[in-house]
């Protein structure tokens, strides 16, 4: 018997055990999320510098703290181990995670690609889930369907917020349409500091004119900050390269250049600059024009838009996992489930 067990619809089903990939600002917000639900439980928490694993759980307050005070959950006695190929190891000796949620900076633009590789190569099965943003990392996910199949591991891309959440809901609200012209994400981010989500950030400013994934990669942190001084903390983006295009593409709803993405964000203040929404315009079958509005409530934080949707989709993973359907799927494809 599982620490945490829940009743499913005819029988007890043990939770699922997951690992978080990635413990800066999402990864931290993760465990949070995962400590309020009985369907889930962290098992696994890796950093640059360590891992953590617990079979019968992880608590996430600990696991937080000992990031925050010495650098990497691997510090975490009796269950962190220090080790600087923290994933490996981890996915290496430990077998009993059904699931991994990849909080990881996708610096350079393939990283979370290798960790893929490298995870298909460790002959773990599960189901993996991101929260990658670029269309051009979903694409060199993609490409490896056939190497996902083979390895019995089931991959749910574009997981977060934008793409994600929104995407989700453009697949959705599309639906009222018979002909869609355009789909429109605009997202406003509030953060208190930038530090939180260094990975986030740094993946904005590439989105910059001027900017490329290497050159934001490249950048120190104190190039960071007097770029952040220049703008009064404020990174304002406009035709971004985001997956939401690929994946409305792909699902067969519009063309991707049909789908534009942008938004704000102040990286020195919690309250969103504006509200992020998704505004879908179609033509119906009456041949009416018409656009749908899909906003998020001001309140909720980007970590509880990535984090929640994460998953959401983890868990309807898990289910495509259990019937045999291993490969790539995407947020516009597939409905998240509910965790409890
Ligand atoms: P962060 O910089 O706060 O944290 C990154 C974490 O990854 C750190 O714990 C670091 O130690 C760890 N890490 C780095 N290299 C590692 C390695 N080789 N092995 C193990 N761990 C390693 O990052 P963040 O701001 O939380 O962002 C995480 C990702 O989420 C980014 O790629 C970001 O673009 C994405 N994101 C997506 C959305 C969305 O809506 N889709 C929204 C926000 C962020």
């Amino acid at each position: 018997m599982n620490a945490k067990q829940v009743i499913g619809s005819s029988k007890f089903q043990p939770a699922i055990h997951v690992g978080v990939l990635g413990f800066g600002g999402l990864g931290q917000a993760a465990a949070r999320v995962l400590a309020l639900k009985k369907e889930m439980i962290l098992v696994a928490a890796a950093d640059k510098q360590g891992y953590a694993y617990a079979a019968e759980g992880l608590n996430a307050g600990e696991c937080i703290a000992t990031y925050q005070s010495r650098g990497s959950v691997g510090y975490l006695e009796p269950v962190g181990t220090i080790s600087n190929r923290s994933i490996q190891d981890l996915t290496e000796s430990v077998h009993h995670v059904d699931g991994y949620f990849l909080a990881l900076p996708n610096l350079p633009n393939n990283f979370i690609a290798s960790v893929t590789q490298e995870l298909i190569k460790s002959g773990w099965r599960g189901v993996l889930v991101d929260a990658i943003k670029r269309t051009s990392a979903v694409e060199q996910l993609l490409e490896m369907k056939a190497q996902l199949q083979a390895a019995g591991i089931t991959y749910m891309t574009g997981c977060g917020a934008t793409p994600g959440l929104l995407t989700a809901a453009a697949a959705l609200a599309a639906q009222s349409y018979t002909e869609i012209h355009r789909v429109e994400i605009t997202f406003g981010v509030g953060i208190a500091n930038w530090e939180a989500y260094r990975a986030t950030i740094r993946e904005d400013i590439a989105h910059m004119p001027g900017y490329s994934v290497e050159t934001a990669r490249a950048m120190t942190d104190e190039e960071v900050e007097a770029l952040l001084d220049q703008t009064h903390g404020v990174l304002t983006l406009e035709n971004m390269e985001h997956a939401d295009d690929v994946m409305l593409e792909l699902a067969g709803i519009v063309e991707r250049d049909r789908v534009i993405v942008g938004g704000v964000v102040d990286t020195r203040n919690p309250k969103k600059p504006l509200s992020t929404n998704v505004k879908v315009t179609g033509r119906t079958f009456e041949g009416k024009i018409s656009t749908h509005t899909f906003t998020l409530g001001d309140e909720t934080s980007m970590a509880a838009n990535v984090c929640g949707p994460a998953f959401g989709y983890l868990k309807a993973g898990i289910q495509l996992h259990q019937r045999g359907m291993y490969g790539i799927y995407t947020a516009a494809e597939i409905m998240p489930q509910f965790v409890r």
